[in-house]
């Protein structure tokens, strides 16, 4: 697997790639947003750990312009920035994770492989996604939580589908106008927290552990544990 990490403090960079190697993966350094642009434009990367705060620009519109140029391959965002609007912003424009520092390395070997198989084919392909004792069969559109058939109208699916794809992240009322509604800009509607409240209403029933929650002012998360 080929990384490319995008990071200027030295310390941070060394340890990484070295931990990087260790755990297998072909590590490029970058330790610019100029460089960076320069090496993806060269070669193919599998995965990419990209800080934001860089030297010559900031890490958020070296992303955009990578995805641009056409880049594919998931993106880990690794930063001091802490807050909720920049977690939010990071994953809107163009990150695929978003981990803050200091981290466990442990962590963020995990979250890489989450990206990758993610992103695998095997992973495009998968007919079934499990969240939980929730589980969606994406060929006959049906959905099952502990076993039981949720009623669910197609619009519904493709919104707990795209939950279930961000399992354990937080989506963006924008975010899932963008993908479940392919409306890019936010209209003044709220489509979205009426779907979300009546698809909350099926797989949430009485009784159930709920894995629908609201982060008040950003979005929606599905818990994945
Ligand atoms: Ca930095």
């Amino acid at each position: 697997m080929r990384l490319l990490l995008v990071e200027d403090e030295i310390d941070i960079q060394g340890f990484l790639r070295r931990s990087l190697q260790e755990a297998g993966y072909e590590v490029e350094v970058a330790p610019d947003a100029k460089t960076a642009e320069q090496l993806a434009v060269e070669s193919q990367f599998d995965i990419l750990v990209v800080d934001l705060g860089l030297p010559d620009r900031d890490g958020i519109s070296l992303i955009l312009r990578l995805r641009e140029l056409g880049l594919r391959a998931p993106v880990l965002i690794l930063s001091a920035r802490r807050s909720v609007d920049d977690r939010v912003r990071g994953l809107e424009q163009g990150g695929d994770d978003y981990l803050t520092k200091p981290f466990a390395l442990a962590e963020l070997l995990a979250r890489l492989r989450n990206l990758l198989k993610r992103n695998s084919p095997q992973a495009s392909e998968a007919t079934r996604l499990r969240v939980l004792d929730l589980e969606l069969d994406l060929l006959r559109r049906e959905a099952t939580r502990s076993g039981q058939a949720l009623q669910l109208t197609q619009q519904e699916f493709v919104l707990l589908e795209y939950l279930c794809r961000n399992a354990g992240r937080v989506v963006t009322r924008s975010m899932i106008l963008d993908q479940v509604w392919g409306m890019r800009i936010q209209p003044d509607t709220n489509v979205v927290d009426v779907h979300i409240y009546r698809l909350r209403g099926k797989v949430d029933g009485a009784g159930q552990q709920p894995l629908i929650r609201t982060m008040r002012g950003v979005g929606y998360v599905l818990k994945d544990r």
